[in-house]
């Protein structure tokens, strides 16, 4: 039964049982018309409400100023990581084309022939690498535009043995300089899922009159802090960890990145400069041209988002999301005490200063597979599930988003204490 256990997945994440609950009806007779959610047109009355309701609730939740736009993508966050270097990159080449164009006028050939001095001259994304998400989108950067147009402005890893758990200091990062006309974007990942380390606070480098623009993958720890949406050009998330089910990433972009004040280039001349054109399902003008219904867009998973989201507006009222922040930090806070409590048993893997308040990875005995095995058995057999750590890192991983309860993080703690104690 749901009420027995405790769930602390990582992604696939636990949704709220009342959500679900009206989501099983909802697929069957959805507002008693006969016809489930799965069946509706995207392009209905119905679908429509759904997808300006779950809009609203992420406006309210977030402070979303007017200026930016939100928009629902099938991409997943993976698409997301070539998303942003397609679009991103293409409006780059456009707004170093027109330059350009004011020059030489006419002179197709001399255009052409500047514009691949400039992109092979300065094209530069920049990526923070803090994890193995951020690692795996500069290495789709890298695939799509050539390793050449990417710099790794801090790599966590080289100051830490080879392994995630730290960020280095801000001091040390090696960003494309401003002064040279800047990179074409700075990237990040707010939180990341499988090392659990997570940026304390926007990047003070990163902010400025003359600030890069910004992609932060928030795909784990989206609604769960306040956001100063003003920093970012684009924020992205799938949405199967604090927001619904998988089948959507939610995407919330500038406006100024969209025409007629931004304008990509065209496919023939990024053809030409041997840059990639992005499929059309995944360029932004084109979905927000059609309020995210360029193709079709799965209703129900957008359903289940508004409905998780609007599920807090009712629950936090003015607070916005500082109502769940505040729950998430006491969960994680009550977590991270007990592990500390009994530091002869347990080690946390991330540096203290950017230990994740949603991915909360540890070590039992020293990373001992068997007592571990056993640790997680243990667990198991209270109802306490999921909490096996990301395969590529084993250890034990404890994801608290949203739908995990107080009681739920409680759960942990006394297992925590007991398992610990008998030790
Ligand atoms: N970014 C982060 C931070 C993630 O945790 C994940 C998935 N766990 C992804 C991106 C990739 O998302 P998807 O599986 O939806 O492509």
């Amino acid at each position: 039964n749901r009420s027995d256990v405790h769930y602390f997945g990582a992604g696939p994440a636990p949704l709220p049982t009342p959500v679900l609950e009206r989501a099983a009806q909802a697929l069957l007779n959805y507002k008693d018309k006969g016809l489930g959610l799965c069946e509706i047109s995207h392009r209905s009355p119905d679908a429509n409400e759904i997808l300006a309701d779950a809009k609203q609730a992420l406006t309210a939740l977030l402070d979303i100023p007017d200026d930016y736009e939100i928009l629902f993508l099938q991409s997943g966050g993976s698409g997301e990581f070539s998303a942003t270097v397609y679009n991103l990159v293409s409006i780059w080449v456009e707004k170093k084309r027109a330059k350009i164009a004011q020059e030489v006028g006419d002179d197709k050939d001399e255009l052409l022939k500047r514009l691949k001095m400039v992109v092979d001259e300065e094209l530069k994304l920049d990526y923070l690498v803090t994890g193995s998400w951020s690692l795996k989108a500069s290495q789709e950067a890298a695939r799509l535009v050539g390793a050449q147009h990417v710099n790794v402005a801090a790599d966590a890893r080289k100051a830490n043995d080879g392994k995630f758990g730290k960020i280095a200091p801000e001091s040390d990062w090696s960003l494309t300089p401003r002064a040279s006309g800047g990179p074409a974007f700075v990237y990040f990942c707010d939180n990341e899922t499988v090392d659990g380390v997570e940026f304390p606070a926007f990047p003070a480098s990163l902010e400025g009159d003359d600030a890069p623009l910004v992609c932060a993958d928030m795909s784990s720890n989206f609604i769960s802090r306040k956001v100063d949406v003003r920093k970012y050009a684009v924020i992205f998330g799938g949405a199967q960890k604090n927001i619904g089910n998988t089948g959507i990433a939610i995407v919330i972009l500038r406006k100024s990145l969209l025409p007629p004040v931004s304008n990509s280039c065209s496919p023939d001349l990024l053809r030409a400069l041997n840059l990639p054109v992005g499929p059309i399902v995944l360029d932004y003008p084109t979905i927000a041209k059609n309020n995210s219904l360029y193709n079709t867009l799965p209703i129900f998973d957008v359903w289940i988002a508004g409905q998780v989201m609007s599920g807090l507006v009712s629950a936090y009222g003015a607070k916005k999301i500082g109502g769940q922040e505040a729950i998430s930090n006491e969960k994680a806070k009550m977590i991270y005490d007990t592990l500390e409590k009994y530091s002869d048993v347990y080690r946390v893997v991330p540096d203290k200063t950017v230990r994740s308040r949603m991915n909360i990875c540890f070590r039992v005995h020293g990373g001992d597979a068997e007592k571990e095995k056993a640790f997680l058995s243990g667990a198991e057999k209270k109802g306490l599930l999921g909490l096996k750590g990301h395969r590529s890192v084993g250890g034990i991983r404890a994801s608290n988003y949203n739908a995990v309860s107080i009681e739920g993080a409680k759960a942990l703690v006394a297992y925590l204490e007991d398992y610990a104690k008998a030790a």
